[in-house]
C-alpha cells in the first residue's frame, strides 16, 4: 500500500507509521505536530500542515500515488470536549470532511478511520458489541460518530470503502522502547501511574472508588497500541468500494484503576501511593468490548492479553524517555 498517515506523529499514528514501514508499506504523514512530535515519526515522510488544507491534501494524495488513507488526526479528551465543543467539531468533523473531499477529488476512497468506545456513551450492556446502540454522552464522542455517519454516506454515495475502528483504551509502547506516549498534560491513567513512579508525581488519585464495579473503581478494557496498528492492516486489506467495516478493537476483558495501579506497583517495584478522590464527570463505570466481530471479520487477535505485559512495555519506554519528547516548535515543510 501507499498509505498517508493523518495524525501520524501522535500516539497511535506513529506507532501505525512503524508498523507499516515494517511491512514494506510507502508511508507519508500529514500532521501540523498541534500535539503530535517530530521525533515520533521514526518513518517515511513527514509533511507539516492541516488535514483542512485542500490543495496541500490533494497535491500529497496525487504527487505520492497514496491509494489509502489512516486518519488519526484528532482531539481527544473528553473532558476538553465538554468546555470547548466549538474545537472538537472544527477538528474532527469540518477539517475530517475537508480531508474526505480532499480524497473524493483525488479518487482516493479507501479509508481507516479512528473512532472510539465513547460513541457508545454510557453502555446499556457490558461487554459492548458493535449492536449496542451509539448514545454518546459528551462532544468528542459524538464528533466521532458523525464521521462514522458521513463514511457510511461516502460509501454509499461515491463508492469509499472503510473501516471505522472503535478502540477501547490504548495504552502501551513500541516493544524495543523508542516510541511511547506523552501527552501535555498527561491524563491517562497508565502514564500518570508510571510518573509516580518515576517520582513525577507524589501519587494518583483514583476518580471514585464508589462505582457500581467490583471494587468500586471504574474498569477499562485496555489494548496495545501496537495490536491496534494490526488490526488496522487487517482492515486495510479487507477494504471494498461501497462497504463499511465498524468494529470494537479491545481484549474483552476489563480491568479496574485499581488493578492497573497495582500491577504498575508490581513492574515498577515502586510502591505508587494512591489516593481516592471525587469521580470524573462523564466516566461511564464500565467499558468492555465484545472482541467477537474483529476476530471474525479482520481474523484478529491482540497479542499483548493482560495489562501487565502492556504495562511493561509503556515502563520501558517512560524509563528510557522520563520527560517524553523533546518538545521542537512546529515549522512547515516537509522532510525525508
Ligand atoms: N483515572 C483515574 N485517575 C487518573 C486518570 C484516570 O482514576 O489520574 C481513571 C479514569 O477515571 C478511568 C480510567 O482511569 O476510569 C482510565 O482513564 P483514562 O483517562 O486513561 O482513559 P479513558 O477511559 O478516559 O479513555
Amino acid at each position: 500500500m501507499k498509505v498517508l498517515v493523518v495524525g501520524g506523529a501522535g500516539y497511535i499514528g506513529s506507532h501505525m507509521v512503524r508498523q507499516l514501514d515494517a511491512r514494506g508499506h510507502e508511508v507519508v504523514v500529514l500532521d501540523n505536530l498541534s500535539t503530535g512530535f517530530r521525533e515520533a515519526v521514526t518513518a517515511g515522510r513527514l509533511v507539516v500542515g492541516e488535514m483542512s488544507d485542500r490543495s496541500l491534501v490533494k497535491d500529497i494524495l496525487r504527487s505520492h500515488q497514496i491509494d489509502t488513507v489512516m486518519h488519526f488526526a484528532a482531539c481527544a479528551l473528553v473532558g476538553e470536549s465538554v468546555v470547548d465543543p466549538a474545537k472538537y467539531y472544527q477538528n474532527n468533523v469540518q477539517a475530517t470532511i475537508d480531508l474526505l473531499e480532499s480524497m473524493r477529488a483525488t479518487n482516493v476512497r479507501r479509508m481507516v478511520f479512528s473512532s472510539t468506545c465513547a460513541t457508545y456513551g454510557v453502555p446499556t450492556t457490558v461487554p459492548i458489541s458493535e449492536s449496542t446502540p451509539q448514545q454518546p454522552v459528551n462532544p468528542y464522542g459524538f464528533t466521532k460518530l458523525v464521521i462514522e455517519k458521513a463514511l457510511e454516506d461516502y460509501a454509499h454515495a461515491y463508492d469509499f470503502g472503510y473501516a471505522a475502528l472503535r478502540y477501547f483504551n490504548a495504552a502501551g509502547a513500541s516493544a524495543d522502547g523508542r516510541i511511547g506516549e506523552d501527552h501535555d498534560p498527561e491524563s491517562h491513567l497508565i502514564p500518570i501511574v508510571l510518573q509516580v513512579a518515576l517520582g513525577q508525581r507524589e501519587h494518583v488519585t483514583i476518580f471514585g472508588d464508589d462505582w457500581d464495579t467490583p471494587d468500586g473503581t471504574c474498569v477499562r478494557d485496555y489494548i496495545h497500541v501496537d495490536d491496534l496498528g494490526t488490526a488496522h492492516l487487517a482492515a486495510a486489506s479487507r477494504l471494498e468500494p461501497g462497504k463499511a467495516l465498524e468494529v470494537n478493537l479491545g481484549t474483552g476483558r476489563g480491568f479496574s484503576v485499581r488493578q492497573i495501579i497495582e500491577t504498575c506497583r508490581e513492574v515498577t517495584g515502586h510502591p505508587i501511593p494512591a489516593v481516592t478522590g471525587e469521580r470524573r464527570p462523564g466516566d461511564p463505570p464500565e467499558l468492555v468490548a465484545d472482541p467477537t466481530l474483529a476476530r471474525e471479520l479482520l481474523g484478529w487477535v491482540p497479542v499483548h492479553r493482560n495489562p501487565r505485559s502492556i504495562i511493561e512495555t509503556a515502563w520501558k519506554w517512560h524509563q528510557a524517555n522520563p520527560s517524553g519528547y523533546q518538545k521542537i516548535n512546529a515549522t512547515s515543510g516537509e522532510q525525508s
